[in-house]
């Protein structure tokens, strides 16, 4: 069931904090044919409608070199959801999960994620399929898939790690 904006039976909601941690620069405007969150697709399909990332200046720039992809991920602000919410009810049915064992736009920080295939690029504009957001959500990010994705940058120790330490002892063990 869609969520609007209301608390369900057995949800949980917590006073948020007074201030943010940090900032983000919205760096464009998402276009989709969805207008409203109970049209809008549970999760993108890679048969979907083709959709239009706008990025706005100065980003624009960035877009270089991003027509060899195939796919990418993006991310964006799923700007109208309540952040509040730490159990929720996803069927409205009283029966709750963790806000994290989800993938409810819910969350303290609405981040969405959609891997989307790259249709062609014209300009400023991206023109994908495989979103899933409202027309007008506020993007945030734009990555190569990393499944494409081959580190540009040469190779750093830790690319060679492998699992036998712990987080917090450098990975060393004595
Ligand atoms: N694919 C993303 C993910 O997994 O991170 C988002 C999944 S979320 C379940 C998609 C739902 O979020 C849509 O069906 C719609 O109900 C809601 N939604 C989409 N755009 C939104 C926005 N801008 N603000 C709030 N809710 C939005």
């Amino acid at each position: 069931m869609v969520r609007l904006n209301e608390v369900r039976k057995g949800e949980r909601a917590v006073t948020l904090p007074a201030q943010t941690d940090a900032g983000v620069y919205f760096i464009g405007t998402i276009r989709t044919p969805w207008s409203d969150r109970l049209t809008c697709p549970r999760q993108g399909r890679a048969d979907g409608p083709i959709c239009r990332i706008e990025l706005a200046p100065p980003w624009n720039q960035g877009l270089d070199s991003i027509a060899q992809f195939k796919r990418l991920e993006v991310l964006y602000w799923l700007h109208e959801s309540r952040r509040d919410l730490t159990m929720q009810s996803p069927r409205n049915d009283g029966a709750v999960r963790g806000t994290f064992s989800l993938r409810t736009p819910a969350r303290p920080n609405p981040i969405g994620t959609s891997i989307v295939e790259l249709v062609k690029v014209e300009g400023p504009v991206l023109f994908v399929r495989g979103l899933d957001c409202l027309d007008g959500t506020p993007l945030i990010d734009v990555k190569p898939d990393r499944t494409l994705f081959q580190p540009i940058a040469p190779a750093q120790a830790g690319d060679f790690q492998v699992g036998d330490g712990q987080v917090g002892d450098g990975g060393n063990r004595t």
